[in-house]
């Protein structure tokens, strides 16, 4: 981490937590926050569980996240949630391009960017997930798939008034238990400060770049004390207050070492 930037622990809930245990699970992360008053926290629930969440975080720092967003702002297409839908839900944040999404729902790189449009068009912040497969990462060729996903957003992002982040998530790292090694981690998240830059240093210098992939609360210090690590974005660990307040505690102490 780098004390120019506010660490960010963003919890991805995927398909877990749609209901009651979700409202639970959000006062906990809301308590997690009295002791963190240094990081950012945010927790992303399935749709059925935003508002809940949202009404159950109102005045506490908790920002809540949507998973996913439909490009256009409203229309015939059914099962799809809006920008302005997630605004009115009390969203603040999405995720936008998670691997899965990518890998089950055919999400290329156009409709990738479009998402991102319509989130910062909507004001909600994007957090763009970029990262490479296993057999990408075997060729040797990680930073040049990451660039590619990171390329393709960089004009809409580095224009965006609104804050924006992007987590690198390698693939083969996302619910497997096997994270990605600080230095590995480091060097990639480096790559993308410098990718950045070439839009606006300034953008570089203020952006956070989250590390998502089996983190935990046993391997938190190691990776996010990375210089270009600027938090995480959490799936199995966020299920559960204890773990989740765990790595928020990490970054707390991180920040104010
Ligand atoms: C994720 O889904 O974004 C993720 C990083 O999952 P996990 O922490 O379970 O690997």
């Amino acid at each position: 981490m780098n004390a120019k930037r506010r660490p960010l622990i963003a919890g991805n809930w995927k398909m877990h937590h749609g209901g009651m245990s979700g409202i639970e699970l959000a006062a906990g992360c809301v308590k997690i926050s009295n002791h963190t008053p240094h990081v950012d926290l945010v927790i992303a629930p399935p749709y059925t569980a935003l508002a809940a969440a949202a009404h159950g975080c109102d005045g506490s720092p908790v920002a809540i996240a949507a998973q996913n967003i439909h490009a256009k702002d409203s229309g015939a297409y059914t099962g799809e949630i809006s920008a302005s839908m997630l605004v009115e839900a009390g969203c603040k944040w999405v995720i936008v391009g998670h691997s899965e999404r990518r890998q089950y729902y055919g999400e290329n790189f156009q409709i990738v960017h479009d998402k991102t449009c319509a989130a910062i068009d909507s004001g909600l912040r994007p957090i763009v997930c970029v990262g490479e497969t296993l057999e990408e990462r075997e060729a040797g060729k990680t930073l040049e798939i990451v660039k590619r996903e990171v390329v393709a957003v960089l004009p809409v992002l580095a224009k965006s008034t609104i804050p924006v982040a992007i987590a690198y998530e390698p693939v083969w790292a996302i619910g497997t238990g096997k994270n990605a090694q600080p230095s590995d981690a480091e060097e990639v998240h480096a790559a993308i400060r410098n990718w950045l830059a070439a839009a606006s240093e300034e953008f570089a210098e203020r952006t956070r770049i989250l590390y998502g992939g089996s983190l935990k609360p046993e391997n938190a210090e190691s990776l996010l004390s990375c210089a270009n690590v600027d938090g995480g974005l959490i799936g199995g660990a966020s299920l559960d207050a204890k773990s989740f307040g765990a790595i928020a505690t990490v970054a707390e102490r991180l920040t104010a070492s």
